[in-house]
């Protein structure tokens, strides 16, 4: 459900037509719909009651300050994976105790800062790293609060690029592994052990993979609870699916109770790690037709936005709707819809059956509030579109459009040298 409707031939978010947010703001442009966000929170949230529970919204999936700030005010914590991302999720009034940080790459300085601001958990996810995170927490006088993310072997059958849960995958440790870094880590006075953690993947379509992942994580923190290690919280990552196209993804209530079902008998808390669930399908993507060619038999509708502005269709050869915003009549056909950017793979959809549109219509691309802005960037020197935040008859503006001097923001083409002397051999 969400509030991307038709209302007398027009496409609005919530009440306001689409049409009017693109003459006022300029297109590309993101548009997402604070009722529909509130509404997948609500939903995901009630699917879990009965549990102690807590949902980190998965902030790489859109981490522009009104939806933190949004997801903040209904009670979320937040999944990290940069500093960066922490700094957005203080920045729009998020709690640090309810951070916690992923990623298989954090630096000293991520790590100093995660600390230091008291976040809920580092989930580390090698060896090395947890050596380093202990000689950071001892170095600023602290006890890091530490989980390991485990990587259960799990296929959740989905795009390769977004599986993170197989043993070949770059993500996590071992169950061998993780047996003997807890040990490492009990007897280390700078960590803190709290819990476990794993993270399968993205855009999972059914609950089996979840159930898998939970009953081997489970397993492991009964293992060590019998060692003597009692961990206090299990966080079982993110993924759940959205409907893109024909998919079939289990409502949040099934996925809820599902996770009920599987936790039953585990005395601590439960850690979920939504992104694309929530926003997903609470953010369209504005486009106007700039022309419209023919290349022997082929149909393009060229538009203005691009690869830079929505990479999942190039990136995963991922399906989003492509609708007309207005109700202008149109023949049915075949149609790629293309942007500016000079590559092949610049495509928002290919071969695509639709309504034919002309030069100056605007369209809708459905399904963007995940994984579009957050995954945009400056290539070819476009400028990023600006983002719009609808709450029932208000627009907020919530990033603008960048401009051309932003983009050489920082850049200089002469700049002041500065000499790096060779050292001079002795003998
Ligand atoms: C990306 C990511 C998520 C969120 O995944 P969704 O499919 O958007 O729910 C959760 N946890 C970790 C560690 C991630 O990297």
């Amino acid at each position: 459900m969400n509030h991307f409707q038709r209302t007398l031939g027009s496409l609005h978010a919530e009440k306001i037509p689409l049409d009017g947010l693109a003459r006022a703001y300029g297109t590309p442009l993101y548009v997402y719909s604070a009722a529909t966000l509130r509404r997948h929170w609500k939903v995901l949230d009630r699917s879990l009651s009965g549990l102690r529970h807590l949902v980190c919204y998965a902030t790489k999936a859109n981490a522009n300050l009104a939806i933190l700030d949004l997801l903040a005010r209904m009670g979320a914590g937040f999944d990290i994976v940069s500093g960066g991302e922490l700094y957005r999720v203080l920045k729009a009034g998020g709690d640090p105790h309810k951070v916690v940080f992923s990623g298989v790459g954090k630096t000293d300085e991520e790590i100093a800062f995660a600390l230091s601001q008291e976040v809920k958990c580092l989930n580390v996810e090698s060896g090395p790293e947890l050596a380093r995170v202990s000689v950071v927490a001892r170095r600023l006088g602290l006890r890091a609060p530490i989980a390991l993310r485990v990587n259960p072997d799990v296929d959740p059958k989905t795009h390769p690029y977004i599986a993170t849960g197989l043993k070949k995958s770059k993500f996590g440790v071992s169950v061998d592994d993780a047996r003997r870094l807890y040990g490492l880590a009990a007897g280390d006075p700078a960590l803190d052990v709290r819990g476990l953690a794993c993270h399968i993947g993205s855009q999972i379509t059914t609950v089996v993979p979840f159930l898998d992942a939970i009953a081997r994580v489970r397993k492991l923190a009964g293992e060590l609870s019998r060692a003597g290690i009692q961990l206090r919280h299990l966080d079982i990552g993110g993924g759940l699916g959205i409907q893109y196209k024909d998919e079939n993804p289990p409502h949040p209530d099934e996925y809820g109770a599902a996770v009920k079902g599987a936790m039953k008998g585990f005395r601590g808390e439960v850690i979920l790690e939504p992104g694309r669930v929530l926003v997903g399908n609470a953010g369209v993507l504005l486009t106007r037709v700039l022309y419209v060619k023919t290349s022997g038999r082929k149909r393009f509708a060229v538009v203005d936005a691009a690869m830079n502005d929505l990479v999942r269709p190039s990136l995963y050869g991922a399906h989003h709707d492509i609708e007309q915003v207005g109700a202008e009549p149109r023949p049915a056909g075949t149609v790629d819809v293309v942007g500016p950017v000079c590559e092949s793979s610049d495509f928002l959809a290919q071969g695509r059956k639709m309504p034919v549109p002309e030069a100056g219509d605007l369209l809708c691309v459905r399904s963007a509030g995940a994984y579009g802005f957050s995954m945009s960037s400056n290539y070819n020197a476009r400028p990023r579109s600006a983002e719009v935040l609808v709450d029932g008859e208000t627009a907020y503006l919530v990033r603008k459009r960048e401009t051309w001097p932003d983009l050489v923001r920082g850049e200089k083409a002469r700049p002041a040298g500065r000499r790096f002397p060779a050292p001079r051999r002795i003998g």
